[in-house]
């Protein structure tokens, strides 16, 4: 009898824990990937990328022998009914740890369980389990670099390997058409434009981390901090975020990286845990992305969304390096870290403006949408998160501009109105915006929707005083 192989974020073969406890069962496998609720609540950018993973991981599959089976439907009536179809006697999946998903796969775990159904969860989203991590008090971290210390010396189990083959069932139960679920209705914009900019599936992936650790990775620790270098950082992000990449694959490689003396490596893994640490944060408190973290902050006045932040959302700001960050995440599905941060303290800081609103532009425009990064991000921006910059830390759009894109590589690349003859990178973006927004490429740029000094003072009060 056949087991269901339940895919979710994590579609790829290599570096698969549950694949690998399947195979070793010797069963025939049936994996299924299931257009659920939870997954149909994403925001748009992610589904639509979600779309394009699954499409390339059903022809991973297909090169091997096997289907990947769509369904859609609440989770647990989907299994019950691939069940009673296939005669299948167990389940297994990948765990992830946001409190919905966790929520539903406890259910689904019992009332399989309660049928006499295998049910089994498995690790491989994260390198280090969220419970596996404590403090000497036996507590979650709060901070990172006690973290990372904590980590760092760990012994990691080697990834395994992509299986050559993956043996199926005689008969193979109905699947629905990937077309059929519309992932990219909800793309206001081009979906061709965006399209372009995806580095989709595990052999892409597997090639870039290569590419990168012999090439970008040496320069990594001072190249990272300027948007302008294309390739200087992994790019790994939206893999990750699918699955199409374990973790365990590039911390291996980052290691090797380091014992060859690179001197990128130690910063590379460092980042690479930023993410572990995101989701121990986010595992141990689940209100991450909906709640300031720091109690003191939880009454703070923040401006609910307002006429800035909408000028914000379509980068219009008239401070180029934050129009040219929400630019090209627009286009592109994805920002540099820079200006990432940079973007969310203006919206934060100079506009006053509650961390949720821009969490949640993120959440609708990035295709390596990750609700644990991004909420510790808008968090740690905002003061409000665990281990976050002091609320006075505000980011200065014009002086972090001159530090890190003197030349203007950034900013021109993104904004037409800067020069003559703009580049097919700004062009795309006024070729994406919704004809509404009527954001001609020839129109001037537009002057600075509020004056830095007067912002940055403005703030000041503002949080000195509505913290506490
Ligand atoms: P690299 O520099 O090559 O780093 C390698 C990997 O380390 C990344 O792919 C990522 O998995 C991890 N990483 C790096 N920096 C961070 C970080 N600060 N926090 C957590 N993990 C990190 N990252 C997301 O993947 N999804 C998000 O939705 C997201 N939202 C963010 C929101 C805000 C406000 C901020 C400030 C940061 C956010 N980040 C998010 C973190 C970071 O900006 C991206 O992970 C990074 O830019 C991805 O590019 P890369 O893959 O080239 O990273």
């Amino acid at each position: 009898a056949p087991l269901i192989l339940w895919f979710r974020r994590d579609l790829r073969l290599g570096d698969h824990p549950m694949l690998a406890a399947a195979r070793a069962t010797g069963r025939p496998l049936i994996p299924v990937f299931i257009l659920d609720p939870e997954t149909e609540a994403m925001g748009a950018a992610a589904k639509f990328r979600l779309g394009l993973a699954v499409d390339q991981f059903a022809a991973t599959l297909a090169a091997l022998g096997s289907r990947l089976i769509l369904r859609r439907g609440p989770a647990l009536a989907v299994l019950e009914a691939l069940v009673a179809e296939t005669g299948a006697v167990g389940v297994l999946w990948s765990r992830m740890y946001d409190a919905p998903a966790r929520s539903r796969d406890q259910a689904v775990k019992a009332a399989l369980k309660a049928r006499g159904l295998g049910a089994t969860s498995h690790p491989g989203a994260l390198i280090f389990e969220p419970w596996e991590v404590e403090t000497g008090q036996g507590g979650p971290y709060r901070v990172f670099t006690p973290f990372w210390k904590a980590v760092r010396g760990r012994p990691v189990p080697a990834a395994q390997p992509a299986p050559g083959a993956l043996p199926g069932p005689g008969l193979w139960p109905r699947s629905e058409r990937l077309e059929d679920w519309q992932m990219a209705a909800a793309m206001r914009r081009g979906a061709a434009v965006v399209a372009a900019h995806q580095r989709v599936g595990e052999a892409r992936a597997l090639a870039r981390l290569e590419e990168f650790a012999a090439g970008p990775l040496a320069a990594y620790a001072a190249d990272r901090d300027f948007p302008g270098l294309s390739g200087a950082t992994s790019g790994l992000s939206e893999n990750l975020a699918w699955g199409e990449i374990g973790p365990r694959a590039i911390w291996h490689r980052g290691w090797r990286a380091m014992a060859e003396g690179n001197a990128g490596a130690e910063t590379f893994l460092k980042e690479l845990v930023w993410r572990e640490f995101a989701w121990h944060l986010y595992y141990h408190f689940p209100q991450m992305d909906r709640a300031s973290w720091k109690a003191d902050w939880q009454a703070f006045p923040w401006r609910a969304d307002n006429p800035d932040a909408e000028v914000w959302r379509r980068g219009l700001t008239g401070e180029p390096l934050v129009d040219a960050g929400l630019r090209e995440m627009y286009v592109t599905g994805r920002m540099h870290n820079r200006a990432r941060m940079i973007v969310a303290s203006y919206l934060t800081k100079h506009l006053l403006t509650d961390w949720r609103v821009g969490l949640r532009w993120f959440a609708e425009c990035l295709t390596d949408w990750d609700p644990a990064a991004n909420a510790m991000g808008w968090q740690w921006v905002a003061g409000c998160g665990p281990d976050a910059a002091p609320y006075f830390r505000i980011f200065n759009p014009a002086g972090q501009a001159g530090k890190f894109d003197a030349d203007q590589t950034y900013c021109r690349r993104w904004l037409a109105e800067l020069g003559r003859s703009p580049g097919a990178e700004a062009l795309s973006y006024h070729a994406a915006v919704p004809k509404s927004w009527a954001l001609e490429p020839g129109r001037p740029y537009p002057m600075p929707l509020i004056d830095l000094t007067e912002g940055r003072a403005r703030a000041l009060a503002a949080l000195a005083q509505g913290k506490a």
